[in-house]
């Protein structure tokens, strides 16, 4: 048969030869349709959206049919599970493709994209697992990966979902579906892990000058390269870490082998977005400690961070320098979340008693559990002259007198720098979402799809692609989640 759809895989990771990966084809699925595509992805791959409804399309994407350009494989790493060495991982349910380039006059990086098939059946690494994965899970993934995508938080992303009938069991039977998702590379914190711990120095060596290649190339000319790509990696993680806070995104597996070499918000499944404001948040049921829980994050960030560098030591070959790479993270997690934050209040200058201004808001949203989202949204409304439009605001808070005070300090602080309403509040609306996938917006969409009714997912898809702009005609998305909503709970299973 002839390729219709004109798809050409290449295969750079494959390049990394036999001990990094497996080869092997995915398991057909029966009677795959298609759920949904994302435009902008389509795009960036210039493939015509006439194509994705052919059965070519939705073939190759589902792994029922093998490209001819492509090498599918399935990848091995390791990693820390909840602190605690795990031994071998790997892609259990997630087979590569291959790499396709991106094109489009927007994609300044032009690069390279690999193209995962998550779902596709089991590997040499699916251990327990049936190398599935549900259509509940899979849809929060596909859509949660195009909504951070949306507020500008690095993420791999979704190309699209298919679905089947075929049953997966997990608590109960739920349909199967298979998201293809893409990121310049999926190499995890966890693949350096796996050569470290099976002291395999050649390798540990291979893996990073084939990341350091691809994707660092301006560390090459550094003395020490390694100690380069640490640091740059606990920069960019320290990064990822402060918007995810910023945005009160919390990922709930934080394990070493679902952190990106690239700052990438990676392995979507039982993460929440804040809604009522409680740090201690923990959004994985089956996170009974909280290690994930919202105000861990940060911390665990770095927990990660020293695992890689225990990886890279040997690489870096100075225990000295290895250190001064690692503790980069905190200062830098610390003032890049400032800043944010700072940007979050409408503010452009730094002035002492700012950082405990936003701590008191924090507090405040804190002490009535404050939806998180709307927080931040309407307090845009919020003008040098008292007024009506600020009652959005003091709704969501039942102690309005403590709000009122503080609303008088971040009045005087507006003056201090003469902040002008409109355009502060233009900024702050370019920063503070008005919509994020909420869980109850993730739910509905998935029930609908049961039924084989994919309106929702698309409609959620379209709002979620512009966070930051009104859309006047969809703000029942922005809204509090309704109370069937607290019975809500997800877990690792998936
Ligand atoms: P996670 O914490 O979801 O990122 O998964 C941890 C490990 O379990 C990874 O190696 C996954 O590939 C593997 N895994 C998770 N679910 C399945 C499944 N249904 N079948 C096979 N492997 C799985
Ligand atoms: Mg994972
Ligand atoms: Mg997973």
């Amino acid at each position: 048969l002839q390729p219709q759809v004109d798809l050409c895989f290449q295969n750079h990771f494959a390049k990394l030869g036999a001990p990094f990966f497996t080869t092997l084809h995915p398991s057909p699925i029966k009677k795959p349709y298609l759920i949904a595509v994302s435009a902008p992805m389509l795009k960036k791959f210039e493939i015509n959206n006439a194509h994705t409804n052919s059965a070519e399309f939705i073939d190759v994407f589902c792994g029922n049919r093998v490209h001819p350009t492509s090498t599918p494989l399935a990848a091995v790493y390791s990693g820390h599970q909840f602190g605690i060495w795990a031994g071998q991982l790997g892609d259990g349910r997630a087979i590569l493709l291959g790499d396709f380039n991106s094109v489009g006059e927007a994609d300044q990086e032009q690069q390279r994209h690999e193209i995962q098939l998550k779902g596709a059946g089991m590997t040499p690494y699916s251990r327990m697992g049936d190398g599935r994965a549900v259509l509940r899970s899979s849809v929060r993934e596909f859509l949660c990966s195009e909504a951070m995508a949306g507020l500008g938080i690095p993420t791999s992303r979704a190309l699209c979902i298919i679905g089947s009938d075929q049953y997966t069991i997990r608590e109960m039977p739920e349909k199967t579906a298979v998201v293809t998702r893409t990121a310049p590379s999926f190499i995890r914190f966890g693949s350096f892990e796996h050569w470290y711990y099976n002291d395999k120095p050649e390798q540990l060596q291979q893996l990073a000058d084939f990341v350091i290649q691809h994707h660092y190339p301006h560390l090459q000319d550094l003395t020490n390269p390694y100690q380069g790509l640490l640091k740059e990696v606990v920069l960019i993680t320290a990064e990822l870490v402060a918007l995810w806070q910023t945005v009160g995104f919390m990922h709930g597996v934080l394990n070493t082998d679902n952190m990106s070499i690239l700052g990438l918000t990676l392995d979507y499944g039982p993460f929440g977005f804040m809604e009522g404001f409680d740090p201690a948040h923990i959004c994985n049921h089956s996170d009974t400690q909280g290690r994930y829980s919202y105000q861990m994050q940060p911390r665990i960030g770095q927990w990660n961070c020293h695992a890689l560098a225990q990886a890279l030591l040997p690489l870096i070959g100075d225990i000295e320098l290895t250190q001064a790479a690692l503790s980069c993270y905190r200062e830098h997690y610390e003032t890049y979340y400032a800043n944010k934050l700072s940007q979050k209040f409408g503010l452009q200058e730094t002035m002492p008693g700012d950082q405990d201004l936003f701590a008191e808001y924090l507090d405040l949203m804190a002490a009535t559990q404050t939806d998180f989202t709307l927080a931040f949204r309407n307090l845009s409304q919020v003008t040098i002259e008292p007024s009506a439009q600020e009652n959005a605001l003091r709704d969501l808070f039942i102690d309005r007198e403590k709000l009122d005070l503080w609303l008088l300090s971040y009045r005087q602080r507006l003056q201090q720098e003469n902040s002008i309403d409109a355009e502060r509040q233009a900024r702050m609306n370019q920063i503070n979402p008005k919509y994020v996938l909420r869980n109850y917006l993730a739910q509905q969409a998935i029930e609908k799809a049961e039924q084989k009714d994919f309106s929702e997912i698309n409609k959620l898809l379209k709002i979620l692609e512009n966070p930051f702009s009104e859309q006047d005609e969809f703000s029942s998305y922005a809204q509090l989640p309704p109370d069937w909503a607290a019975k809500l709970s997800v877990s690792c299973s998936s």
